[in-house]
């Protein structure tokens, strides 16, 4: 159903009626997490400031540590909702168990499947059945024959709107948090019809690695990225270092208008 061998022209995938696919390059950015109301709609407004379409944000956080911050859960979903009528920007956010999929679906735009859960059939199966599209992130120990596959189980489903993140992939590279697989890009954009966006932010772990990565994201053409901003990351309660600040939203902006018509 995913692949691009009955289906040669490739697919938009639209969000909120936002468009994700072939001859654009759009920005999803938002928090990492939702803290609060104030940080969120401050990160949202940074986001728009760099020409975001669409708002991330966790209110499920999947962390690898049971001590790390959880997430707000459902009070976390109620202010991206807010912010998504303040702000007028769709809400992408993540999933993390299908016991909660309907509840999330009931808030967001799009629904995302992280990494860690790339391979949890029944959570596929569920957000495949929701009636949202799904932003499904490549398992960071997955080829991109197994991506495809889990896109497959949310195809069966029902649900085409499927939008693949290269994330990264586990190497013996301990400078970055992964290593960001750029040719994922053009070969599952090759075997398969579904948009390919990068999420820059998680596969460095470090701030200055974003906007590079992004060049390289859409210099590779990517569909779009997902990037992490926050208004005050020395006290985000997750995944700090590699949130753009204020100061990086002018370069961003500029990175996401030129780059592509340089191509
Ligand atoms: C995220 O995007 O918030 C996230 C937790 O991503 P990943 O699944 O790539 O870790």
């Amino acid at each position: 159903l995913v692949s691009r061998e009955n289906h040669p022209e490739r697919s938009t995938i639209h969000v909120g009626g936002v468009p994700i696919g072939p001859r654009t390059v759009t920005l999803i950015a938002g928090p990492c997490a939702v803290e609060t109301p104030e940080q969120t709609l401050e990160a949202a407004r940074m986001a728009q400031a760099a020409g975001a379409a669409l708002l991330r944000g966790g209110a499920f956080k999947p962390r690898t540590s049971p001590y790390a911050f959880q997430g707000l859960g459902e009070k976390g979903l109620r202010i991206l909702a807010d912010v998504r009528e303040e702000t007028g920007l769709p809400i992408a956010t993540e999933v993390v168990d299908a016991q909660d999929v309907e509840l999330v679906a009931s808030y967001a735009d799009m629904l995302q499947v992280g990494t860690r859960n790339m391979q949890n059939f029944a959570l596929l199966q569920a957000v495949g059945a929701a009636g949202r599209p799904v932003m499904l992130k490549r398992g960071m120990n997955a080829t991109i024959e197994e991506w495809l596959m889990a896109a497959e189980y949310i195809a069966q489903r029902g649900n085409l709107d499927i939008v693949l993140c290269e994330r990264d992939i586990r190497t013996f590279e301990t400078a970055t948090r992964n290593t960001l697989d750029v040719s994922a890009v053009p070969v599952a954009q090759r075997l398969s019809h579904l948009p390919v966006i990068i999420d820059p932010s998680h596969s460095g772990g470090h701030r200055d690695l974003v906007l590079p990565l992004t060049r390289a994201a859409i210099g590779a053409g990517a569909d779009g990225v997902i990037i992490d901003v926050h208004p005050q990351p020395e006290q985000a309660l997750c995944d700090g270092p590699q949130a753009l600040i204020d100061a990086d939203l002018g370069e961003l902006a500029q990175v996401m208008t030129d780059f592509p018509a340089l191509l």
